[in-house]
C-alpha cells in the first residue's frame, strides 16, 4: 500500500478506485469475491458485503473495512467523493464495464457526475504486482515445487489405455491432497495427435501405445499460481520425433539463458525463436515464448516477439516454446523463471531430458 500511495502522489492522483479482485487482494489481502477498494493519499477503505464480515476483518491489512448492502464499488465511489481533499478519483477502464461506469456516475451528486471519475491511461496497480517481493517469491517457489512433485507422481500413473481425463483427475486430486487451493487453469493433457493442440484440454481419449503426451498444469497456493509443462513420450520415439523434442528443449534453454534484468522480453522470445528458425521449425512455433505469472495465471509482461518491455529483478515469467504439427504431434516445455539481480532462478526443476514411458 505504501508503494501505491507514493505512486498516487507522483501521478498527482488524489483518489483511486480498485475493483479488479487480484489487485484488491494484492493491495489489502482480501480474498472474497465481491469487493472494492478506495485509496486516497491518507486513507484506504475496503468495501464488501455482509457475507464477508468475519473474513474481511481477519484478512484485510492496511485498510479499514466497511460492510454495506449495496454494490461495494458504488459505496467506494461515494466514499471517495465525500473525502474533503479528493477532487477526482481514477478507475481502471480495462476492468470496468460501461454498465458499471454508468451506475457509479449516477450514484454521485449531479455536479460530480461529469468530472469526478477519470479513466487511468494505463494499468496502475499491475506494474507493482509484476515485481514480486521476498514473501511472494517464496510462495511462488513453493507453488512451483508442488507442481514438480505432481509431475513426479503422475509419471507413475501414466500408462497406455487410460483416458486423458483420468490423468487430469489424478493430478488434480493429488494436488488438493498436497495442499493446493485449486488448479490455476484447466489441466492440459494432450496425447498423440492431440499434442499438436497448444490448448488440448483432457478428453475421454485413451492414451495411445506410442506418441507424445503433453501435460500443462498449475496449482494455486495462497492465491499464487504455478504453471509448468512437460512433454513425455509413450513408447519409443522415431529419430524425427526425438529431433523435434531436442529442438524445443534447446530453444527453451536458450530463452532461459537469455533471462536477465535489463533484457527485453522480445530478446528472450528471439532467443527461443532463433533456435527453432535455424532448425527450420519457426513456423510451427505459433505462440509467444512466455508470460508473467503471479496472482493471475497470465499477467504482464508478455514474453513475445518484438516486446520492448524490460525484465526487472523480482519478475516471475514462464518460458514455454513449443512446436505443433497439426494431425501429427506437438511438443512444449515450460518452466517458471524468476528474474534475479544477477540472472535467473528456474523455479520448476523437474527433469527435461525426454522421458520415455
Ligand atoms: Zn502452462
Ligand atoms: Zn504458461
Amino acid at each position: 500500500m505504501g508503494a501505491l500511495r507514493r505512486k498516487l502522489t507522483r501521478a498527482g492522483l488524489p483518489g483511486l478506485l480498485v475493483t479488479f479482485l487480484p489487485d484488491v487482494r494484492y493491495l489489502c489481502g482480501f480474498t472474497g469475491s465481491n469487493a472494492a477498494l478506495a485509496v486516497t493519499r491518507r486513507a484506504a477503505r475496503l468495501f464488501t458485503d455482509g457475507r464477508y464480515t468475519t473474513q474481511a476483518n481477519e484478512e484485510v491489512k492496511a485498510a479499514r473495512v466497511q460492510i454495506g448492502s449495496s454494490s461495494p464499488a458504488v459505496a467506494a465511489v461515494q466514499w471517495l467523493a465525500a473525502q474533503p481533499a479528493v477532487a477526482m478519483a481514477a478507475y481502471d477502464p480495462a476492468h470496468t464495464t460501461v454498465a458499471e461506469l454508468t451506475l457509479w456516475k449516477t450514484s454521485l451528486p449531479s455536479h460530480l457526475r461529469r468530472s469526478f471519475l477519470s479513466a487511468l491511461p494505463a494499468a496502475f496497480v499491475e506494474p507493482l504486482r509484476r515485481i514480486k517481493d521476498q514473501d511472494e517469491l517464496e510462495l511462488m517457489t513453493e507453488a512451483a515445487r508442488l507442481g514438480c512433485r505432481l509431475f513426479d507422481h503422475i509419471l507413475q500413473f501414466i500408462r497406455p489405455g487410460i483416458a486423458e481425463m483420468e490423468v487430469a483427475a489424478e493430478l488434480e486430486h493429488r494436488a488438493r491432497l498436497l495442499g493446493a487451493e485449486g488448479m490455476s487453469f484447466e489441466t492440459i493433457v494432450a496425447s498423440g495427435a492431440r499434442s499438436a493442440l497448444p490448448h488440448g484440454r483432457a478428453t475421454g481419449q485413451p492414451l495411445p501405445r506410442r506418441g507424445f503426451l503433453t501435460l500443462d498444469f498449475g496449482i494455486i497456493l495462497k492465491g499464487y499460481c504455478s504453471d509448468m509443462t512437460r512433454t513425455v513420450f509413450l513408447g519409443k520415439p522415431k529419430a524425427e520425433e526425438r529431433h523435434a523434442y531436442q529442438s524445443v528443449l534447446e530453444a527453451q534453454q536458450a530463452a532461459i539463458a537469455a533471462v536477465a534484468a535489463g533484457t527485453s522480453c522480445g530478446e528472450v522470445d528471439e532467443a527461443a525463436r532463433g533456435v527453432l528458425r535455424r532448425q527450420g521449425l519457426a513456423e510451427l512455433f505459433t505462440h509467444s515464448t512466455g508470460h508473467g505469472v503471479g496472482l493471475e495465471i497470465h499477467e504482464p509482461p508478455r514474453v513475445g516477439a518484438g516486446q520492448a518491455s524490460r525484465l526487472t529483478a523480482g519478475m516471475v515469467i514462464t518460458i514455454e516454446p513449443g512446436i505443433y504439427l497439426p494431425g501429427h504431434y506437438g511438443v512444449r516445455i515450460e518452466d517458471m523463471v524468476a528474474v534475479t539481480r544477477d540472472g535467473r532462478d528456474v523455479l520448476t526443476p523437474s527433469p527435461k531430458a525426454l522421458i520415455e514411458l
